[in-house]
């Protein structure tokens, strides 16, 4: 029971990422290299021959619903820790920045999607001539879902992740509640699916469930982290899969029968045995009842946009990400429009 915290004391200084640098590099350069190039016939574009329009107010801003589909482009997945305080750091966000992400992403034509959706290939979200974003929540800090207890009554503090994604929504016409949480269920320091004692931001144990049932409700996935982040990189095939198996039982305690279909890998660190990242079992010593998972996605800690499911070279088991650190999702969503890039939706569903 006690491991987690010598484990988890890691988590406020160093969320999800550890020496990932070699593959965002090569990633990065694989965006040019990319076949995708940024155009797929001319028959599947949307709309007629008009020219692109330009949203008032930003020369970058490609929006417009007569961009050629480009279905084999890249698709930003952008990867959040903890949104808090008022400067950035590796895994905390100020909420300007986060916002501004969201904006900036709004403002060049991007509606927010989940990874499920993805994998199905499901861009019934993207208008055609947009493109599909991934904002995925790492961790489950009540910075990202905090309640508020106001007269008996709860209501999502504006100031946290989810509270801000549902004020900006109400501006910007078509971003829907679609994003991914990654979530722990037994972390230290209150990452247990968004807190779990007033020390956290104030929050109660009993909110935990709730929280996690209305992301699903809402249309938000539920993603597996592991049980208290383990370096799956660092223990035998039993405890990785304890940890990730315990990790898919919370969620079903909070939505029975909800089916998982992507784990997130902590600090991007593979099991030694690395399909156990996406299937295996794990039997409770004191029910002796066997528990299976199986998923169909696996996120890495970084290596830059993500390639399309339409891109022969797609593999679900290996999902890049950008970490929002700095300036980089500006930059990124920039690089995608200057080298044509980006995944663009087209008029069929
Ligand atoms: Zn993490």
């Amino acid at each position: 029971m006690d491991r987690r915290f010598v484990a988890l004391v890691l988590l406020g200084a160093a969320a999800c990422s550890k020496g990932e640098a070699p593959a965002a590099k090569a990633a990065d350069s694989g965006i040019t290299r990319d076949s995708a190039g940024g155009s797929v016939p001319a028959s599947a574009a949307a709309g007629s021959g008009a020219t692109p329009s330009t949203v008032a107010g930003s020369g970058a801003a490609t929006t417009s619903a007569s961009a050629p589909a480009n279905l084999q482009g890249r698709i930003p997945v952008l990867e959040y820790h903890v949104i808090a305080g008022d400067k950035n750091s590796a895994y905390t966000r100020t909420a300007a920045s986060y916002r501004a992400d969201m904006e900036e992403a709004y403002k060049r034509g991007y509606r927010p999607i989940t990874i499920a959706q993805m994998l199905d290939k499901d861009f019934s979200d993207v208008p055609a001539g947009m493109s599909p974003v991934v904002f995925v929540f790492d961790d489950a800090s009540d910075s990202q879902f905090r309640y508020l207890e106001q007269n008996g009554k709860l209501e999502i503090d504006p100031t946290s992740a989810v509270g801000i994604w549902l004020d900006f929504a109400k501006t910007h016409p078509g971003w829907k509640n679609r994003g991914t949480f990654c979530m722990l269920n037994g972390g230290a320091a209150g990452h247990n699916f968004f807190g779990d004692g007033p020390k956290w931001g104030g929050q109660k144990r009993e909110w935990r469930f709730q929280k996690v049932k209305w992301l699903a409700d809402q249309g938000f996935e539920l993603c597996d982290h592991t049980l208290w982040h383990m370096q799956l990189s660092k223990y035998p095939d039993a405890a990785v899969q304890e940890q990730i198996a315990r990790n898919a039982m919370g969620i079903d305690s909070a939505v029975p029968g909800y089916k998982v279909r992507t784990i997130a890998l902590p600090y991007g660190l593979w099991p030694k045995n690395r399909p156990l990242a996406w299937q295996g079992s794990w039997t409770d010593p004191k029910t002796g009842k066997t528990h299976s998972y199986k998923f169909d996605a696996v996120l890495e800690v970084s290596g830059g946009p993500a390639r399309s499911p339409y891109d022969p070279a797609f593999n679900a088991k290996s999902i890049n990400r950008i970490e929002a650190v700095g300036d980089d999702p500006r930059k990124q969503l920039a690089r995608l429009d200057s080298t044509k890039t980006r995944f663009v939706a087209g008029a069929g569903k």
